[in-house]
């Protein structure tokens, strides 16, 4: 995967060439080649400040007419709650996740938020409203302090550190040759994976946007840079409808719901405990998860 991870806020206008440069190397000519433009209602209007109440209803999506990838998908987010999403590669996670920032149209069905269908606003005003947080942080060569304010130019330096406070990343940053001045290099090279994870969420925190989504890092980190990042990420979500795409389930257990989704259907949704006592696709899905750890530590 690619180094990325930013807040769609703020950077409406490139956020084409944004969007394909967090897909596979491979996929970016290929998005940008074959992706129709989105195009806003003559009527559409400005998306209010969201809630976050989400609804799919009946979604069907495919990327090529003919060949369907998301089939009659239905399902219900209320404000505040964590959403996990969860299913095999290929399963159609991740395009789930593109179409509530609509970067693509939809085939039938409607996705609805706050009960205004995303299809009749404004889309610069729904995406500068949702912050995406994907697998490999992306960084600019400019300082610290310009990096966190990127999704916000308005931001005070009090207001990123506040922020930096919050994503545990003030730490590191103060360890750095010149603090929030050092100047990061392309990809943030001289910086640790882990440390360029909480830089991105610490920025997505200065972005502040009304709804979360996170392709989560299946990172090389240790087990303590893996807990400041789980509770940065946590505190991002907190009171934000939030997205969450599992790689290890054990991420999206406290989830309020988890959809489950296989060959882009959604089979099975429910909390954790619902899922596991159904004994089916997560149960097993979560048994050989864990089997995996046992084996890895025996
Ligand atoms: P997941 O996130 O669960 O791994 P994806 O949503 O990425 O799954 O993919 C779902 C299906 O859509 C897969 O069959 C994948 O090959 C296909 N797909 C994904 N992106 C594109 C694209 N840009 N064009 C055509 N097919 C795509």
């Amino acid at each position: 995967t690619r180094q990325f991870a930013i807040p769609i806020t703020s950077v409406a206008n490139s956020l084409d060439s944004l969007l394909a440069s967090i897909s596979s190397a491979e996929r970016v000519f290929a998005i940008l080649d074959e992706k129709p433009a989105i195009v806003d209602k003559p009527n559409a209007f400005p998306m209010p400040p969201i809630q976050g109440h989400v609804v799919f209803k009946d979604v069907d999506f495919s990327y090529v007419q003919g060949r369907p990838i998301l089939k009659q998908n239905s399902f219900e987010a209320l404000p505040g709650q964590k959403i996990g999403l969860c299913g095999p590669t290929g399963a159609g996670k991740s395009t789930i996740i593109n179409l509530i920032t609509r970067y693509y149209d939809i085939d039938k069905g409607d996705i609805i938020i706050d009960g205004h269908s995303i299809y009749d606003v404004q889309q610069d005003s729904l995406r500068r409203q949702i912050g995406i947080v994907l697998q490999e942080p992306f960084l600019f060569s400019d300082t610290v302090m310009n990096n966190l304010r990127y999704a916000r130019l308005d931001a005070t330096d009090e207001e990123c550190i506040t922020a930096a406070k919050q994503a545990n990343a003030h730490e590191f940053i103060l360890r750095l040759p010149n603090s929030y001045n050092t100047v990061l290099t392309e990809r943030g090279g001289n910086l640790s994976q882990g440390q360029r994870q909480l830089l991105t969420i610490a920025r997505m925190m200065v972005a502040n946007p009304r709804m979360v989504i996170l392709d989560e890092a299946t990172s090389n980190v240790d087990t303590r840079t893996e807990e400041r990042i789980q509770q940065a990420l946590n505190r991002l979500m907190q009171g934000r409808t939030s997205f969450v795409i599992a790689h290890r389930l054990s991420t999206i257990r406290d989830a309020d719901r988890i959809l489950v989704i296989k060959a882009g259907e959604i089979i099975e949704t429910g909390t954790h405990e619902e899922l596991m006592a159904q004994h089916e696709f997560y149960y097993d899905l979560y048994m050989s998860q864990f089997k995996g750890k046992v084996a890895a530590i025996a």
